[in-house]
């Protein structure tokens, strides 16, 4: 631990979400003073830092300034540019380094990665014009799914394709821009790892959560997943091969489908704490947000041990229609936490909050916490 950046020291975090918020609280517990960096103002995480920056990414001066004042940065937010991050980089640490951010913010270069490392992906090509469209339809067949290669997230930006004809209409929704073409993965389940590498080269999991989504959102995790211990076992190697191959200092969280045949095929990387492991602030020794404080920092990392089944509903802004959620409904449930992330403006689709509930089983966990989530309706 020789290297170690100790607490009271500073910790610098490029964006401004309630990754950096939930992230800031955790590096606050344990005695680090924060410092948050985004266009934004007020800003979830700049709610509980000790200082809010608000500039733009690409004021790479300030960015410098502002990376002189840290003893390390980290992100919150995958889509801060490369060059922010190599700015940063004169001055402080970077941990996952700016490459890791470069590789998994674009979605052909992700996924040409994994391939390259033998990782299991959905067929894919890279799709700049019509023209390469139809040859890419042609191979890959359909249905499939049409993305955009850059920022996209929480499925905005994808058309399915549900025959060669859907291709043209795709396309010019779109606008245009550089695309991925993905073969459509016939799933059982979707779930993902959340872990972390510490500088020394540690590896931590919290097993493998499972996902379920509305909307292309995520809406409820549920742990331990419920699935075959082989297929724990082989996310876990997945993720540990990622995390290895991309040499990450930090957290970073590994989507996976499982297909009907009970193959695992990754979709695509998010290289920092993820929603899906929101449950482990309440369920496990060491939640991921204290996880990757101590691996941005260089100390020994803590244990993952889940405590007790858990699960995560998100309380996305459409619940404030047409009025403020009943908290108390919720709260009167005393096996379920409540998080909410400082956001002023509720709006559809709006990640404003989520609820936690542990029980004895992960099914008795998920059940609970769409009664608490029901509740707040009332
Ligand atoms: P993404 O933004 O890539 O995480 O996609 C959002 C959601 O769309 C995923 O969680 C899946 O439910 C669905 N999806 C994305 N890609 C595929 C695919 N190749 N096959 C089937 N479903 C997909």
């Amino acid at each position: 631990m020789k290297h170690a950046i100790l607490p009271g020291a500073t910790i610098g975090v490029l964006g401004s979400g309630q990754l950096g918020r939930m992230f800031a609280l955790e590096a606050r517990k344990l005695g680090y003073r924060i410092h948050t960096y985004s266009p934004d103002r007020d800003s979830p995480t700049g709610q509980v830092a000790d200082l809010e920056i608000s500039a733009s990414y690409m004021d790479l001066e300030r960015v410098e300034e502002f990376a002189r004042e840290v003893d390390v940065v980290t992100f919150e937010f995958e889509n801060v540019p490369f060059a922010c991050a190599q700015a940063a980089a004169k001055h402080a640490p970077v941990r996952p380094r700016g490459e890791v951010l470069h590789t998994t913010q674009q979605r052909n270069r992700e996924k040409s990665f994994l391939a390259s490392k033998g990782i299991p992906v959905a067929p894919f090509a890279a799709v700049r014009s019509a023209a390469e469209l139809d040859a890419a339809v042609a191979r890959i067949g359909t249905p499939a799914v049409l993305k955009s290669a850059d920022f996209g997230y929480d499925g905005k930006g994808q058309r399915k394709l549900r025959s060669p004809a859907d291709a043209t209409a795709a396309w010019n929704e779109l606008s245009a821009q550089e695309c991925v073409l993905e073969g459509f993965i016939d799933f059982e389940l979707e779930c993902s790892i959340v872990a972390a590498r510490g500088l020394d080269g540690s590896f931590a999991h919290w097993g493998v959560l499972e996902n379920l989504h509305a909307n292309h959102i995520l809406d409820v995790t549920v742990a331990p997943g419920r699935v075959p211990p082989q297929v724990a076992q082989r996310a876990i190697e997945l993720a540990r091969a990622v995390l290895e191959a991309l040499d990450v200092v930090g957290v970073l969280c590994v989507e996976l489908f499982l297909t009907r045949k009970g193959e695992l095929v990754v979709n695509e990387l998010a290289p920092r704490t993820h929603n899906s492991g929101h449950l482990t602030f309440d369920a496990s020794i060491t939640s991921q947000f204290e996880q990757q404080v101590r691996a941005v920092c260089g100390l020994p990392l803590g244990s993952t041990e889940l405590l007790r089944p858990a699960a995560m509903a998100n309380l996305l802004g459409d619940l404030w229609i047409p009025r403020e959620p009943n908290w108390a409904a919720a709260l009167a449930l005393p096996d379920v936490k409540l998080h909410l992330y400082g956001k002023a403006k509720p709006a559809p689709g709006r990640k404003m909050g989520h609820l936690t509930a542990l029980a004895s089983t992960p099914d008795a966990a998920a059940a609970l916490v769409r009664e608490a989530r029901e509740r707040l309706r009332s």
